[in-house]
C-alpha cells in the first residue's frame, strides 16, 4: 500500500487535476492519496481574512474570486450527472458557511487564533472533495477526525499516539482511493479544527505511512525531485538521484521547502521510503530518500537557504566561564515555544 501526497500546484489547475487523476487511476493497489489546498489558496484565505478583520470591503471581490476558482474547476473537470451535482451542493454548503464568518470577521473586527485556524480549513476541505468526487472509486475521509492535536508551548503539536489509534480504525479496511485533506487536524479536547503548519499536508501523508506501514511515501510536487539548491533560486540546479534521511532532514529544516521538515521522523522511523515526484513531469526518475544509499561518494548534497530568520546574540563578560548560563537561555527559549536551530560559541 502507499501514499501518494499532491501538492497545491498539483491541484490548482484544471490541467494538474487531470494529470493527478490519471497518477493515481494507473495505480493497481489500494492508494491513500492526500491533497493540499488548490496552489495560491491558503494564503488568499488568509489575506481575505485580514481584509475582513480590517474592515476592508473589497474581501468580498476576493471572497468571490476563490468561489469562482472552485466552481470553474469543477466545471471543467468533473462530468455532468448526479456525482457533480451531490459535489456541487457540498462545495456551495462549505463557501457559504466561509462567507458567513467572513462576514462575521467584517462586522466584528477582531479574529482569534481558533478563527484563523478555522478560515485556513477550509481550502483542504473543499480541494479533498473535489479530488474525491474526479477520481474513480475514491472515498473521502475527514482529516479531523483522526489527526488530533494538543497545546503544547503556544503551538498545536500532534498528539501521536491518539492520531495513530484513530488512523488504525479509520482504514481498517481500505477502498481503492482514500482521498484524504491534508494540513488540518482538530484539538484532542476541544475538537476544534487546528492545522500542523504551512506544508503540513506533507506531515500528513507521513504520519499515515508510518502509522500503516505502507511500502512507500510519494510527495508529487512541481519539481523533478529534491534538488542541489531551490530552481527558483539557483537556475543550474539538478535532481539528487537519492538522498538518506539524515542528510534530507538538514537540507528541508534549512530552507528547503520541497519536503516540510517534521515528513522525514515518521518515514525514518518505520523505514519508509520517500519519492519525490513531479506531477507536470512524472517520465522524471525523482529523488528517493532512504536509509542506505547505493552511492555515497560526494559529501555535499545540496544548499539550502532560509529567509525570516532571527539571529541572537548573547553577550557579555560576567556570562564568560559562569556554569549554567546556556542552561537559562535555552531554557527561556524553550518556555517561549522558540526552536533554536543553529548555536555557535566561543
Ligand atoms: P507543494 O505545493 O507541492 O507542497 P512546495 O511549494 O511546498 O510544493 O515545494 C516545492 C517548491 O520547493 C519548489 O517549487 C521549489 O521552488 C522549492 N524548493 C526549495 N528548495 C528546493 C530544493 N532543494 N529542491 C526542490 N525544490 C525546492
Ligand atoms: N495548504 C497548506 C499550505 O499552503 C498546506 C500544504 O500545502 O501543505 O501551507
Ligand atoms: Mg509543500
Amino acid at each position: 500500500m502507499k501514499i501518494m501526497k499532491f501538492g497545491g500546484t498539483s491541484v490548482g489547475s484544471v490541467d494538474s487535476i487531470q494529470k493527478v487523476k490519471a497518477i493515481v487511476e494507473a495505480e493497481k493497489g489500494p492508494v491513500i492519496v492526500v491533497v493540499s489546498a488548490l496552489g495560491g489558496i491558503t494564503d488568499q484565505l488568509i489575506r481575505t481574512a485580514a481584509m475582513a478583520t480590517q474592515g476592508d470591503i473589497t474581501y468580498e471581490t476576493q471572497f468571490e474570486n476563490m468561489v469562482h476558482r472552485h466552481e470553474e474547476m469543477i466545471q471543467q473537470v468533473i462530468p455532468a450527472g448526479s456525482k457533480k451535482r451531490t459535489l456541487g451542493k457540498k462545495i456551495h454548503a462549505l463557501l457559504d458557511e466561509l462567507k458567513d464568518i467572513y462576514q462575521g470577521l467584517y462586522l466584528l473586527k477582531d479574529i482569534s487564533s481558533n478563527m484563523e485556524d478555522t478560515v485556513v480549513s477550509y481550502g483542504e476541505r473543499l480541494s479533498s472533495l473535489i479530488v474525491g468526487a474526479l477520481i474513480e472509486e475514491a472515498e473521502v475521509f475527514d482529516a479531523r477526525s483522526f489527526m488530533k492535536t494538543e497545546r503544547k508551548h503556544g503551538k498545536h503539536v500532534l498528539d501521536t499516539e491518539l492520531s495513530e489509534q484513530l488512523i488504525r480504525e479509520t482504514f481498517r479496511e481500505l477502498p481503492k482511493v482514500s482521498v484524504v485533506p491534508g494540513f488540518i487536524a482538530s484539538d484532542k479536547n476541544t475538537s476544534r479544527v487546528t492545522n500542523l503548519g504551512r506544508g503540513g499536508s506533507d506531515y500528513t501523508a507521513a504520519v499515515i505511512a508510518a502509522v500503516l506501514e505502507a511500502s512507500i511515501l510519494e510527495i508529487w510536487t512541481d519539481v523533478d525531485g529534491f534538488m542541489t539548491a531551490d530552481p527558483k533560486v539557483i537556475s543550474t540546479a539538478y535532481a539528487i538521484e537519492e538522498l538518506s534521511y539524515v542528510e534530507a532532514m538538514e537540507l528541508c529544516n534549512f530552507g528547503a521547502k520541497v519536503v516540510y521538515p517534521p515528513t522525514i521522523y515518521p518515514a525514518f522511523h518505520k523505514n519508509i521510503p520517500i519519492l519525490i515526484k513531479n506531477t507536470f513531469n512524472p517520465e522524471a526518475q525523482g529523488t528517493v530518500i532512504r536509509e542506505r544509499l547505493s552511492d555515497n561518494t560526494k559529501p555535499i548534497k545540496g544548499i539550502s537557504s532560509i529567509n525570516n530568520t532571527a539571529l541572537i546574540t548573547v553577550q557579555g563578560l560576567g556570562m564568560v566561564g559562569v556554569i549554567g548560563v546556556n542552561h537559562r537561555i535555552f531554557r527561556a527559549l524553550a518556555q517561549n515555544g522558540i526552536s533554536v536551530f543553529l548555536v555557535s560559541q566561543a
